[in-house]
């Protein structure tokens, strides 16, 4: 269902580094949500019906999330604060999750209070309604990322590499990635969502052992997840030229001004996660804010 993917030796200004190129596990998932979701895209599950979640409206999640559901034939409702002109010309992961078939919902309709945070809190069956929590966050994701940290494995035995990279949102891949290469690679993130302490709050709430909580460093500056960044649009076009790689505006970003702000970046295997779906509004908003 998803291929091995390939790693690669690139370089940017000089410094030479690995990618794993999990942007390429699947045409149809982003590499990130399609480890995270392989739990549920592997197995049946015949008493469910339909799937419901809630996020922002260019998330991956979403966008995955509508994948799985079109594949699963289970109807897939999606609660968002909604912003009508992008409603009204859907680009990137909305016009895609749409054209699967999502059901998009006001998240102010919700009969309940999400801040109340438990409904959403872990993935979990309610009779025929499969509930998956903002950014795919839940233990059920820990199988896929089994199978991602075997194939770094692989190549670490390979390779004189110690030191893996990724940046987090919820820290779940990082998390359940160092949990796996314990004794064999340190896994270093950045936060791209909240800062420290809300990163290390989301590892503590998927109740693993602090001894596996991955290394967190921080970019230069702090980041307003999913703001635009002159300099971080500067970095994301100097490293498709030098690596000859499109990386996450979002996430990616972020994570290469945090290895070249800690001087890490050498010869580290950057786990480069997809995304790509994402970065279509993005450039947009990008392209808006230079003409002004
Ligand atoms: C979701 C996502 C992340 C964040 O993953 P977490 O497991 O929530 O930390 C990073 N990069 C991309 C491209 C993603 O889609």
């Amino acid at each position: 269902m998803f291929r091995e993917t390939p790693v690669e030796k690139v370089a940017v200004r000089g410094i030479p580094f690995f990618v794993k190129r999990d942007d390429l596990l699947s045409d149809d998932f982003s590499g990130n949500k399609g480890r995270k979701f392989y739990y549920f895209l592997k197995r049946e599950f015949p008493m469910i019906k339909k799937v419901v979640s809630f996020g922002s409206l260019q998330s991956n999640a979403m966008y995955s999330l509508a994948v799985l559901s079109r594949l699963k034939n289970w109807k897939f409702m999606y609660y968002a604060r909604i912003n009508q002109h992008l409603l009204k010309f859907p680009v990137g992961n909305l016009k895609n999750a749409l054209e699967y078939g999502m059901e998009l919902n006001d998240i102010s309709e919700l009969n309940f209070n999400i801040s109340k945070k438990n409904y959403f809190s872990e993935c979990k069956i309610k009779n025929d309604t499969l509930i998956i929590p903002e950014g795919g966050r839940c233990k059920e994701a820990q199988e896929g990322i089994f199978l991602l940290a075997k194939e770094i494995e692989n190549f670490l035995k390979k390779e004189r590499v110690e030191k893996v990279f990724l940046p987090s949102g919820t820290g779940t891949t990082a998390l359940y990635l160092q949990k796996f290469l314990y004794n064999i690679a340190e896994v270093i993130t950045v936060p791209c969502v909240g800062g420290k302490e809300y990163l290390v709050s989301q590892f503590k709430s998927l109740g693993e052992s602090a001894k596996f909580f991955p290394k967190i460093i921080l970019p230069p500056k702090r980041y307003r997840f999913g703001k635009l960044y002159k300099e971080l649009f500067l970095l994301w076009e100097e490293l498709k030229k030098e690596c000859n790689i499109e990386f996450d505006l979002i996430y990616d970003t972020v994570g290469f001004s945090a290895l070249f702000e800690n001087k890490l970046l050498k010869n580290i295997l950057y786990i480069h996660q997809g995304g790509l779906k994402g970065n279509i509004s993005m450039i947009e908003r990008y392209k808006a804010r230079i003409q002004k």
